[in-house]
């Protein structure tokens, strides 16, 4: 008997990685899938036709009202990394069925985009309208004062994640906690010089929240009452330097593009104060 899997023919993921340009299909990731191997005659490919609702019962997603046919039809089909294929598949509750059909329809539109250069001008243009909302998301104070002045760390810890989330979703929290969807995420950038920078970004942006969470764990630093003044006292000199010159180098990194696109550069902290 054959497989009680519902998978996908050739031809299907053949049309499901073209359709993406051969790039993961999540908008943060947008890796691509496949590159030359060492055999000259190859090609590595490190692409998923993954299944929206699971090909099997038992998987996530399953939907037992899809027949056969549907269940290994194109429609149910997402092109994803491996990485991001492992990704949905750990949680159904966050990878829902409508968010990974968003994630395909977002990438398919972004490849035919990425097809239609004969407007570069509009482009770039697109992307000095995203770069500007960026740059409106380091406007806190997350990003202005040295480590040990910060009010809270609980608070800068979220304002952090707030900036990850609105580089990856175009989506910004505000500070009542209300969520406004105000642009695009960074793999709407077509300039690949910006959108490289701005995936370096939130990769340091990510460092910063892993360090500070191992810091808050292991009772890295410690609040210290100095009359009216409460300052945070890091016990590990090095990790309090790196907390302020990881962001400094990010403020460095988002000023080159500043720079391209003319508008004033973001520097940190915006005033030093004396030791
Ligand atoms: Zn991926």
């Amino acid at each position: 008997m054959a497989s009680k899997r519902d998978d996908f023919k050739e031809t299907t993921k053949d049309i499901m990685a073209k359709r993406v340009g051969y790039r993961c299909s999540n908008p943060s990731c947008r890796k691509p899938t496949c590159g030359a191997s060492d055999d000259p005659n190859n090609y590595s490919n490190i692409g998923v036709a993954a299944h929206i609702c699971a090909a099997a019962r038992g998987g996530k997603r399953y939907d037992p009202d899809m027949s056969k046919e549907e269940r290994r039809d194109i429609h149910n089909g997402i092109w994803l990394c491996q990485t991001c294929s492992k990704l949905i598949d750990s949680d159904d509750l966050r990878y829902t069925v409508d968010l990974l059909h968003k994630w395909k329809s977002l990438s398919e539109e972004i490849a035919i985009l990425d097809l239609e250069t004969a407007s570069p001008a509009q482009f770039v243009e697109q992307d000095k309208e995203l770069i500007r909302f960026y740059i409106q998301c380091f406007d806190r104070p997350a990003f202005r004062d040295e480590i040990r002045m910060e009010f809270s760390m609980e608070d800068f810890d979220r304002a952090i994640e707030d900036t990850i989330i609105a580089l990856n979703t175009g989506v910004l929290r505000t500070r009542d906690g209300s969520i406004i969807k105000q642009s695009e995420g960074k793999a709407f950038v077509q300039n690949p010089d910006w959108r490289e920078k701005l995936y370096n970004i939130v990769d340091i942006l990510t460092a910063i929240r892993r360090r500070l969470n191992i810091a808050a764990r292991d009772g890295s630093y410690h609040q210290h009452k100095n009359g009216s003044e409460i300052i945070y006292v890091f016990h590990d000199p090095q990790l309090e330097i790196w907390l302020n010159s990881s962001r400094e180098e990010i403020l460095r990194i988002m000023s080159t593009i500043c720079k391209d696109i003319g508008v004033p550069e973001l520097l940190f902290p915006r005033c030093r104060y004396s030791w």
